[in-house]
């Protein structure tokens, strides 16, 4: 798990642009999730920190970003599997920030295999994880957003979610699933000022990407330093890549007044990679 680094306390200087929002951040114990997080806590916003890890780090993180940026931030353990935990989350986040403006669904896993020998349990879990969740978490937050005629939905989905490659079967239909998951939301929602849009990372160096690093190895049958330069970044132009704070700033972007035009799009953060 990443550890946020430790900043001094910023003084009180004019409004952030997401000054007293509230927002949920699925698997923000780690990675893209965390920087999105830190991102929108330093933008002015109360988070409810989600996902797995050692409960100390957790908790230092979570003391950490509410201190160094003044605002209320929450850590709720729900499994993203589980849609009854999903919506239990929904309602402690409500007791604890009176309601819920901002959700980003950036909880996901992955496994690479090739088809004929994917795990049933694998794909179960993957779909579940990298795509129902979204579903369940938009369904029970959506209405009160409406209500109030503002909403910010981030959906984390991937380069994967508008590409293929080979041995990620799972992953790359449920990151396709929730572009189009994006896009009637987007739709059901544009009237009362509720946008959703999706993020489409390439490679971020984090733990996901890390313990992928053996199974690519073992299936193209190539070194760990091979999957890095012929896997990973032989298709981003950049040559190296993106980070997490890359992403965190776009959240940021898409979740401020200024974006409220920015709805049903699906945003590359490759380096060029789908620019191919
Ligand atoms: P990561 O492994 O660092 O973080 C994943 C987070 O999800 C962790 O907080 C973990 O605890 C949480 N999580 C996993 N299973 C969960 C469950 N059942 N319930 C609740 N939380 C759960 O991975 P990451 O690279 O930061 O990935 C975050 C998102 O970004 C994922 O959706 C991933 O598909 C996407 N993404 C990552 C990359 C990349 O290169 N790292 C590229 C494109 C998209």
């Amino acid at each position: 798990m990443l550890k946020v680094h430790e900043q001094p306390a910023r003084p009180a200087t004019g409004r952030r642009p997401l000054e007293g929002r509230t927002a949920i951040v699925t698997g923000s114990t780690s990675g893209i999730g965390l920087g999105i997080a830190a991102a929108l806590a330093e933008a002015g916003a109360a988070v409810m920190l989600n996902g797995f890890g050692d409960p100390r780090e957790i908790e230092d993180n979570r003391a950490m970003l509410s201190r160094t940026n003044d605002v209320d931030v929450a850590y709720d353990p729900a499994d993203m599997t589980d849609p009854a935990a999903i919506r239990l989350m929904v309602e402690r986040a409500v007791k604890r920030f009176g309601q819920v403006d901002i959700v980003v669904n950036n909880a996901g896993i992955q496994h690479v295999a090739p088809i004929e020998e994917f795990p049933a349990d694998k794909w179960n879990a993957v779909i579940a994880i990298n795509l129902s969740s979204a579903f369940h978490l938009i369904r029970s937050t959506f209405a009160g957003m409406r209500s109030r005629r503002f909403g910010r939905i981030v959906n984390i989905s991937s380069a994967h979610g508008l590409i293929g490659s080979p041995f990620k079967s799972a992953y790359v239909a449920a990151k396709h699933g929730i572009v189009g998951l994006t896009k009637v939301v987007a739709l059901e929602g544009a009237a009362d000022n509720v946008t959703c849009n999706a993020v489409c990372p390439g490679y971020v160096w984090t733990p996901l990407v890390e313990q992928q690093i053996d199974g690519q190895a073992r299936s193209h049958n190539i070194s760990r330093d091979a999957v890095i330069r012929d896997v990973f970044l032989k298709n981003q132009p950049t040559g190296r890549f993106a980070t997490v704070e890359e992403v965190g700033a776009l959240a940021v972007f898409l979740c401020s007044e200024a974006a409220a035009s920015i709805t049903g799009s699906a945003i590359p953060v490759d380096g060029g990679w789908t620019a191919h």
